[in-house]
């Protein structure tokens, strides 16, 4: 992991680097942040630029031995803890019980995603936990000499999910370090982290990122145009993580747009027979997928009447939908927009409340139909 493989905070970046290059890098070192960002990747980062034999310009050099080990996650100094759960014949489990998951959750997931790791734990109502068994495990691996590196590096994810007795029996390697070993811990909930444990951290705080940097993430990755990373990016939030569940969403939203548009097609031609196939179509969907259908529905109706005003800062249509608004746009308007977000709703709360959907979705093809005008 190189920082420049990580979308802003640069700040974050530069402190870092001038902590390892004057080689006065505190002993404890904790990354919070909001969800995300890659606070997880930045940890990575700093500790394969600390082993690095040839930085150059602020980077590791991505080529020497200690790079291709970071690189491969089989660096012989640098450690992970994480949290993990119970198996059944295993009631005390540390995080080597579970680093073929691990290099598989960070190489699929280099923006760290907690629900992904539950996935890859095969178990998503489950509450991993760091447990005791881990912090025996973390002072052995720290107290051995180093094999190559002058600096052995612990990346704990997740401080906050330590439990007690572990936290405990860690205070006391953070307050007397080993020499020449760095914690490097990356929290969502840094309120959550013992104080006793806290405390003793050197807190980096990172930054919220901007729309305009997980739209540059969006295109790096996805090769997505930067309409259409923007058009993702906006509604996100400065995270990542959810503007990826969008793109994994977009097979259906491709469905849901090719819907909308014959949905408006058939009701502008008043096409009775093909609106009740296209109703009965949309009520093959199952019914969680019926009211995400009826949100997007919504959302274009939105987006398309904002689109008549020419105010395209405050429109998220992608490259498809925006080229259907250009000549659909003028027909959500004054006269019918408010209307037709209320027989959306309407719809979606019929469908919420059991009523037979096919009925539900054609009488509400019907109202559309009267209320696109010619
Ligand atoms: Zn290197």
């Amino acid at each position: 992991m190189k920082f420049k493989d990580i979308i802003g905070n640069e700040s974050t970046k530069n402190l870092l680097r001038l902590m390892i290059d004057n080689d006065r890098i505190p002993h404890a070192i904790l990354l919070t942040g909001p969800q995300g960002i890659g606070k997880l990747a930045m940890a990575r980062a700093a500790a394969q630029y600390l082993h690095c034999e040839h930085r150059t310009g602020g980077e590791p050099c991505g080529k020497c031995p200690s790079c291709l080990q970071h690189q491969s996650f089989n660096h012989a100094d640098t450690f992970f803890s994480f949290p993990v759960i119970k198996g059944k014949s295993n009631s005390k489990p540390t995080s080597d019980d579970y680093i073929a998951e691990w290099k598989h959750f960070l190489t699929e997931n280099p923006i760290e995603n907690y629900q992904k790791w539950l996935k890859e734990l095969n178990n998503e109502n489950a509450q991993p936990q760091i447990y005791a068994s881990e912090s025996a495990n973390i002072i052995t691996k720290m107290s051995y000499a180093s094999y190559t590196a002058k600096y052995k590096v612990l990346i704990l994810w997740l401080p906050e999910k330590m439990n007690e007795e572990c936290a405990n029996k860690l205070l006391k390697i953070i307050e007397e370090p080993f020499p020449d070993s760095i914690f490097i811990m990356v929290s969502d909930n840094p309120k959550e982290i013992l104080p006793t444990i806290y405390s003793r951290l050197q807190i980096i705080e990172m930054k919220k990122l901007s729309t305009d940097d997980v739209a540059t993430y969006l295109e790096r990755t996805y090769n997505l145009s930067h309409q259409d990373a923007i058009a993702v990016a906006a509604p996100a939030n400065g995270n990542i993580i959810t503007a990826q569940e969008t793109i994994a969403l977009d097979g259906e939203n491709k469905e849901f747009f090719e819907n909308f548009v014959s949905l408006m097609r058939l009701a502008y031609a008043r096409n009775l027979k093909a609106l009740k196939a296209w109703a009965e179509n949309i009520n093959n969907f199952k019914r969680e997928k019926i009211k995400r259908f009826m949100q997007y529905l919504a959302r274009m109706v939105r987006e398309n009447y904002i689109y008549n005003m020419r105010q395209p800062a405050l429109n998220y249509l992608n490259s498809a939908e925006e080229q259907f608004s250009m000549r659909f746009a003028p027909f959500i308007n004054d006269g019918n927009a408010e209307r037709m977000m209320t027989e959306i709703e309407k719809a979606e709360r019929d469908i919420t409340g059991n009523a037979n959907g096919k009925i539900v979705l054609f009488d509400f093809a019907i109202k559309i139909t009267i209320l696109i005008k010619r």
